[in-house]
């Protein structure tokens, strides 16, 4: 099939290398310049394994193009996705401005009946609005569908979820959209949940509200892990091995970040408020990841009293291991307020230092490797989980000024790091002297 991608950000470039790769010829289009001559070079603009070599194996067969031109990008095009962003807007709702921006371009130029595909994450109601603009905006006379594909690919392991994901959510309101996302979406193998528009929409925000709520539950049953003397990482491996719970999402931590989560949520809560409904359990969440952010800060104060001149090692700063997105990290406040404190800081990140650069403090060092960041330094943090830190033989932290470890994502055995005589803080679980 002939197909269009609006956005070629995570969620576009993603969807359009995977669609190309089952087969359909693809356009993608962005209003990004840069972003686009560089696609067109054969380099992809974000760090996800595996992408980069099915982008150029699909370009070099003629099925995946680059373009910032919508009229080459919509020409012929039977199914056009939008999958532009959706922000964070200052009361905390989702921004639908590019969305609609995306819905006008396609209604003047499109000669041919579509069906567009929102993946874009909006909220509830707004493929009804999309429908409308697209109506009130149409040049030519032809038949425009819509249908709501929310996406939910992992930034880390993005291919592999476009290629084994458990479903593909389709919320449509008529048999041909229903049919041609089928038809779509036929070679991945994977289950099609067929549903209203408006629920489709809903699955999206419910499914990262409640894993959003996993993370926010373990992380106070690790607080009162830490009270009570038990240790959380066990807990949740006890917890998990029960089916209706599972162990996804039960990792306690210094809290969620990413592009997702935070705008979800607070996008969810909004959307609630706006049917005079109250989403107090939604609320909590959100409020205990926001405590959760400082909290290595606060431990690092209660050993030092005073950070004020100390050198202290950040490693980790992207908000999840296997990707260079920062949006939203824990990085960019646990960064700020060590500055705020006096601290001399330096970072490390085994991909997302260029990204980093741009966004944190400009008066942070960033270290070439894990070894010349720890050098000299009173305490390192542990903010991402990368595979390069938890596999490290941990004598590394003996050459710091100090070894002194808070780790916010248990990369360690508290009985290693005692026995290598390295002051080691974690999350929920019982400090070894
Ligand atoms: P992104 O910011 O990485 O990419 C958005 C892209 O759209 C950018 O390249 C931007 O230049 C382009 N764009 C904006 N307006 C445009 C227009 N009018 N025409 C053409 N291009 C335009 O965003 P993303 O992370 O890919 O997210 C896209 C959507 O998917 C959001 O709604 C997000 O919530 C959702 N989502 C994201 C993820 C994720 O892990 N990143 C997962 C699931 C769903």
């Amino acid at each position: 099939m002939k197909i269009a991608v609006i956005g070629t950000g995570y969620v576009g470039l993603v969807t359009g290398v995977s669609l190309a790769e089952i087969g359909h010829h693809v356009r993608c289009v962005d209003v990004d310049v840069r972003k686009i001559e560089q696609l067109r070079t054969g380099k992809v603009t974000i760090w996800e394994p595996g992408l980069e070599e099915l982008m150029v194996k699909n370009m070099a067969k003629g099925r995946l193009y680059f373009t910032t031109d919508y009229e080459v990008a919509l020409e012929q095009a039977q199914v056009i996705y939008i999958a532009v962003g959706t922000p964070e807007s200052e009361d905390g709702s989702a921004n639908t401005q590019f969305v609609e921006q995306a819905a006008k371009q396609i209604a003047t130029m499109i000669r041919d009946d579509v069906v567009v595909v929102m993946k874009s994450t909006v909220p509830v109601g707004t493929n009804d609005r999309i429908y409308q603009l697209l109506q009130e905006n149409l040049k030519h006379n032809v038949r425009v569908d819509v249908a709501s594909n929310p996406e939910f690919l992992r930034e880390g392991s993005a291919i592999e979820d476009a290629f084994r994901g458990d479903r593909i959510v389709v919320g449509a309101n008529n048999l041909k959209a229903f049919e041609m996302l089928e038809e779509v979406n036929k070679p991945f193998g994977i289950p099609i949940f067929k549903t209203d528009i408006r629920s489709a929409e809903m699955i999206k925000y419910a499914s990262n509200a409640f894993l959003a709520t996993k993370i926010s539950f373990i992380n106070e049953i690790a607080n009162i892990c830490e009270r009570v003397g038990a240790n959380v990482d066990l807990v949740a491996q006890g917890m998990g091995m029960d089916k209706r719970i599972g162990h996804p999402f039960l990792k306690a931590g210094i809290g969620y970040g990413g592009s997702c989560f935070p705008k979800d949520t607070k996008a969810l809560i909004q959307l609630a408020g706006n049917v005079a409904y109250d989403f107090k359990l939604l609320e909590g969440v959100v409020k205990v990841n926001q405590e959760r952010q400082t909290i290595l800060v606060e431990r690092l104060l209660e050993r030092f009293h005073s950070i004020e001149g100390k050198q202290i090692t950040v490693l980790g700063l992207s908000f999840k291991p296997n990707t260079d997105d920062m949006r939203e990290a824990t990085s960019i406040i646990i960064t700020e307020s060590l500055i705020q404190l006096g601290a001399h800081v330096v970072c490390y990140d085994p991909v997302a230092m260029d990204n980093a650069k741009g966004i944190l403090n400009t008066e942070i060092t960033f270290a070439s490797n894990m070894i010349e960041a720890l050098g000299n330094s009173d305490a390192a943090l542990i903010l991402t989980e990368w595979d390069e830190f938890k596999e490290v033989d941990v004598q590394v932290f003996k050459q710091m000024k100090s070894p002194i470890v808070f780790d916010g994502r248990n990369c360690y055995a508290p009985e290693v790091m005692a026995e290598m005589q390295i002051e080691y803080y974690s999350i929920g679980r019982p400090n070894i002297p």
